[in-house]
């Protein structure tokens, strides 16, 4: 049976080097802030921004909450960065997403100011990351790398297959595990792949971030493998309630009809795999501690003199 990663633990940790971080700020006087954007009202994001806002206060830290309706012109979601980026008390900008259709995305991220981008997703940060320079990761693929570390699972010489190309897991993932220091060799698949297991099969280290529930089965995964699922898909449960797979009391207090997947069949490749991360309670929790992190850094990086000679 696979050890299962405990994301929620590990994430708890990295919280708390936030919050010791955030405490030596405020005794410079500097209170790290992050202005979360919300444009609509989509269940999904409404949940995770709540998540961010309760993981940020519990480490010390401020957000500036702006929920915006769903018709938000993109001219005036723009002016708001504008302001954002000039006001020397936000040190990061987070911009909920997906954005309504009628909000170009990609103009939206790059109006972020590249100091502020604790998401990472900003051309600059990107940039950065392929160059190997010094700059914000995105949340997810760094929480990866520190729940291998965590979790001592040999990188160097091993073989990564990525399931998924995403701008903001797959391909910077990709980028980061074949980084010198973590020296894997990556494959990535995608939609045009064909048969995912002839790749899944040889990965030492596989990681699921297609968003397709159960994608990845016991028969596509190599005995000891580190299997860890990204995939974060809500699907229907009928009837809606605790007792059939829907989340349990206090979370399903509203009567709740979906549960939460990976991409991973987690029962059939639990018993093959080396290592495994559960969903949820795996890469989902990492995702959010990164984000304290980035901001911790953005505050430390406006710090005159810097914080590091706090
Ligand atoms: P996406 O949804 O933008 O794209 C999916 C990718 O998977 C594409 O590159 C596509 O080529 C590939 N893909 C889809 N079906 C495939 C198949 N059958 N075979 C091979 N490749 C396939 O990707 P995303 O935004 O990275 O999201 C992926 C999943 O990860 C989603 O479930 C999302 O909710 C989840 N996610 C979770 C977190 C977290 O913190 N846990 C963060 C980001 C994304």
């Amino acid at each position: 049976m696979a050890v299962v990663i405990d994301g929620r633990e590990t994430a708890r940790k990295k919280r708390e080097e936030a919050a010791l971080r955030a405490a030596a700020l405020k005794k410079r006087g500097i209170l790290p802030r992050l202005a979360v954007i919300l444009v609509g009202e989509d269940p999904a994001s409404l949940s995770y921004v709540a998540g961010k806002e309760k993981a940020l206060a519990g480490a010390g830290m401020e957000s500036r909450d702006i929920r915006l309706p769903a018709d938000t012109p993109e001219e005036e979601l723009l002016s708001l960065i504008a302001g954002l980026n000039a006001d020397p008390s936000v040190h990061g900008i987070l911009v909920q997403l997906p954005l309504p259709g009628h909000i170009g995305e990609d103009r939206i991220i790059t109006a972020i100011d590249p100091a502020k981008d604790v998401d990472g997703f900003h051309p600059v940060s990107a940039g950065n990351l392929v160059l190997g320079r010094p700059g914000f990761l995105p949340c997810t693929p760094r929480g990866i790398l520190v729940l291998l570390e965590e979790a001592g699972i040999p990188t160097r010489g091993a073989h990564a297959v990525i399931v998924g190309r995403s701008a903001i897991v797959g391909r910077p993932l990709a980028i980061l595990l074949a980084r010198r220091d973590i020296n894997a060799t990556v494959t990535v698949c995608h939609t045009g792949s064909g048969e995912l297991g002839r790749y899944t099969r040889q990965a030492d280290i596989l990681i699921a971030a297609a968003g397709k529930p159960g994608l990845i089965t016991a028969d596509m995964v190599k005995e000891g493998a580190a299997v860890i699922d990204v995939g974060v898909n809500r699907t229907p449960v009928f009837p809606p309630g605790p007792g059939n797979g829907a989340p349990p009391a206090p979370e399903n207090a509203a009567g709740k009809s979906y549960r939460l997947r990976g991409d991973v069949d987690y029962e059939g490749v639990a018993k093959k795999a080396g290592w495994i991360t559960p969903v949820p309670g795996g890469v989902g929790p990492m995702t959010i501690a990164m984000l304290l992190l980035n901001l911790i850094q953005a505050a430390e990086a406006a710090v005159p003199g810097g914080a590091a000679k706090a």
